[in-house]
């Protein structure tokens, strides 16, 4: 086992983990809330070092990330564990049971992100920031490669940490899985954690090229206003963030009807009133192209392959900048 970056250590051998917004005090011989830190007398060790649960090459708009050198194809890796319990969690299988994991080195996993001529590695499946010490050392490996590292992650976590692991990271897919204290209270089991998922928002929108995923799902996050108040907050940001709206399908401990492809369609109409970029996932013939914000013109098509049509940073027809990291 690997020691713990973040932690104090407490009276009578207990120790808590100051990693993530949860603090949890644990007991020698216990786990964290997310099953990743475990105290040995009063000390705390990440108990998922090194341990990938699944691992693919993917094409980068899989995770999603639409601006970031489209085309391009990543090496996903993930863990095991969980710092929320989302009752609709998408990979419950590795979050939530014992999944079987596999030792590899991040030597191994640059060498196999370079045979295989992709951009980098994306940390990803599982939440990544729980495997903090492991990513942070292969992050490092990545940019000594002349590699990129991507985050695709629930976004909870101490902003010391966050701060040093960006120093690393080159883009980042953030989930904000609603726009209520409410949500991340009920459906998420994480009481009071909606500023910091905001506040990890603002600090990675200064350090590195982000986008936000948000679930629709139906009665629960997908109010007209509070659709209207996260793209409006998301604009103060930057109206260039990319937003994606997922689909919800029944998955996990949540049974309710998949959200209606109607729905999906007025909240993309409600979130392009103040954001460029907005795209719909998991709707079938949804339009993935990225149009130019001033004429509309399609800059990058997405269909079985990803045609970008760009001068320079510019938009060919009008001469509007683009963002978009394109290498
Ligand atoms: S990282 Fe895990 S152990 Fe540490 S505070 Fe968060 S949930 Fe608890």
């Amino acid at each position: 086992m690997y020691r713990a970056l973040y932690f104090e250590k407490l009276e009578d051998n207990l120790v808590r983990c100051t990693l993530c917004p949860r603090e949890c005090v644990i007991k020698p011989g216990n786990r964290g809330f997310c099953r990743a830190k475990e105290n040995h007398a009063g000390e705390l060790y990440s108990t998922i070092y090194a341990e990938v649960s699944s691992s693919a090459i993917d094409p980068i708009e899989k995770k999603p990330l639409y601006h970031f050198c489209p085309g391009s194809t990543i090496l996903s890796i993930g863990t095991i564990g969980c710092n929320l319990r989302c009752k609709f969690c998408q990979n419950w299988h590795i979050a939530h049971i014992q999944a079987p994991t596999r030792r590899r080195s991040g030597r191994e996993l640059v060498n196999e992100a370079l045979h295989n001529d992709t951009i980098g590695i994306a940390y990803t499946y599982s939440e990544p920031l729980i495997w903090y010490e492991y990513i942070l050392d292969t992050s490092k490996k990545v940019k000594e490669a002349g590699l990129k590292n991507v985050l695709v992650t629930n976004g909870l976590i101490h902003r010391k940490p966050l701060e040093e692991l960006l120093s690393y990271i080159d883009g980042v897919n953030l989930d904000i899985k609603a726009f209520t204290e409410k949500f991340y209270d009920e459906v998420c089991g994480g009481k009071d954690y909606f500023n910091y998922v905001k506040e990890t928002a603002k600090v990675v929108s200064k350090a590195c090229h982000l986008e936000v995923t948000t679930l629709l799902i139906p009665g629960l996050n997908d109010d007209p206003d509070e659709l209207q108040e996260l793209a409006y907050w998301l604009a103060e940001l930057n109206p260039d963030i990319p937003l994606h709206l997922n689909r919800y399908f029944p998955n996990y401990q949540m049974d309710l009807s998949p959200t209606t492809v109607e729905s999906m369609l007025m909240a993309k109409e409600i979130a392009e009133e103040y954001l460029h970029y907005v795209y719909l996932g998991n709707v079938a013939d949804a339009d993935r192209t990225t149009y130019c914000s001033e004429c509309h013109y399609p800059v990058v098509k997405r269909d079985w392959f990803v045609e970008v049509d760009l001068n320079g940073e510019c938009c060919p027809e009008c001469g509007t900048v683009i963002s978009l990291i394109l290498s």
